[in-house]
């Protein structure tokens, strides 16, 4: 792929990888019988709908718009889950989605009467095991309001309840998915006969090098035979994992004890968590700093100070108009950037396997003045 004439900033989605991680997921499906959803919240590209749903069960939302967006193009299940849902929302999700779940037992009573017979109603419960990297993402840490607790759980109250889902992880293994299932079942095990389904929630990181699929596969299997009952994973990350780059432009370079390039993209605006996570982005063709012969650091074209994507080496020195290419950049991006400063989102593409460009959406001026 030839990236020199293309428009910037833009994110790609390289449809060849995608459909290796599609893949993945639909081999872990197949040997697991598990049923896997595709988590909007993380990876809402719009434009691989279509391939996506080929291969995933269908979408799960986290409110009224996920859902409505995994309804109308995504066209396959839908479940549902918030913190807590709102009065005026509630019969629009019911009424969309194939599974509801609630927070809390006040939730649950709330909307009772309005859900039973139309969907398919299920509880989050917090299993209070977890090794989230950071807090940030951390659903089971100290007064985490996310997912009921044993202490707070009501086995009176579970009438017309089918399902229970617990979200424990982030990025991680499945000796992690291990340890969390553990302390589930220690909690909840004895309510898991009453269930249709069990939602083992995101953070699976299936689609990575070394993860451990088989161990996966083994650990879903062993569920089911212990219970017989429908698994769901949810995973947003593992779907977009590697699938698609950040392509931005040098607009020019400063010097200020070092060298410095400034981007027409931005890593606060454009490539959030790489600042709140935080980890370094890869960058095609360079290496750390000082590893190769000609270091810059590279920085956002926003007026914030820490607008910075971090020090890169290249094998020639960087001229103005020099294409930048950011690796992994198309899941918790496009669904997180903003226009902060005022900064043009970048477009979107997607570049088939032919190796052409298709430039689905292009961003402007429009974008930015009509949320203020
Ligand atoms: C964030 C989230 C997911 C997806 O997590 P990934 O880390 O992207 O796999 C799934 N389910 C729930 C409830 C979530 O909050």
């Amino acid at each position: 792929m030839n990236y020199k004439n293309i428009p910037t900033p833009i994110y790609i989605s390289e449809e060849k990888k995608l459909k290796e991680n599609l893949e993945l997921l639909a081999y872990v499906q197949e040997k697991s019988a598990a049923k896997i959803l595709l988590a909007l919240k993380g990876f809402a590209f719009k434009a691989s709908f279509p391939l996506m749903r080929a291969y995933l069960h269908g979408c799960c939302a986290s409110g009224l718009h996920e859902a409505r967006l995994a309804h109308e193009a995504f066209q396959r299940e839908v479940h549902t889950y918030a913190p807590a849902f709102k009065d005026k929302e509630i019969d629009e999700i019911i009424h969309i989605s194939n599974h509801l779940v609630f927070n809390s037992f006040s939730q649950w009573q709330k909307y009772k009467e309005r859900a039973l017979g139309k969907v398919s109603c299920g509880l989050r419960v917090n299993p209070e095991v977890s090794a989230a990297p950071t807090n940030l993402y951390n659903p089971c840490s100290t007064h985490s309001r996310l997912g009921i607790t044993k202490k707070e759980f009501r086995d009176d109250l579970l009438d017309g309840i089918e399902g229970l889902h617990f979200h424990a992880l982030c990025e991680q293994d499945a000796d992690a998915l291990e340890l969390v299932l553990k302390g589930f079942e220690e909690k909840f095990g004895h309510l898991i006969p009453h269930m249709k389904w069990i939602n083992f929630g995101g953070g699976h990181h299936i689609t990575r090098n070394d993860y451990d699929v088989e161990k996966l596969i083994m650990i879903i299997k062993e569920f089911k035979a212990r219970y017989d009952v429908e698994v769901y994973l949810e995973p947003g990350e593992a779907v977009g994992w590697q699938t698609g780059v950040l392509v931005a432009t040098v607009l020019d370079i400063v010097h200020n004890g070092i060298d410095i390039a400034i981007l027409d993209t931005s890593a606060e605006a454009h490539m959030p968590d790489t600042l709140i996570m935080p980890y370094r982005a890869e960058v095609r063709g360079a290496g750390k700093a000082e590893e190769k012969a000609y270091t810059y650091r590279l920085g956002g074209n926003t007026c914030l100070a820490g607008d910075i994507m971090g020090d890169y080496s290249f094998d020639a020195p960087l001229k103005i108009g020099d294409k930048i290419i950011f690796e992994d950049q198309i899941h918790y991006t496009i669904v997180k950037n903003t226009t902060f400063n005022g900064i043009k989102l970048p477009d979107l593409a997607i570049e088939r396997e032919d190796g052409s460009l298709e430039i689905v959406k292009k961003f402007g001026y429009d974008d930015y003045q009509r949320r203020l």
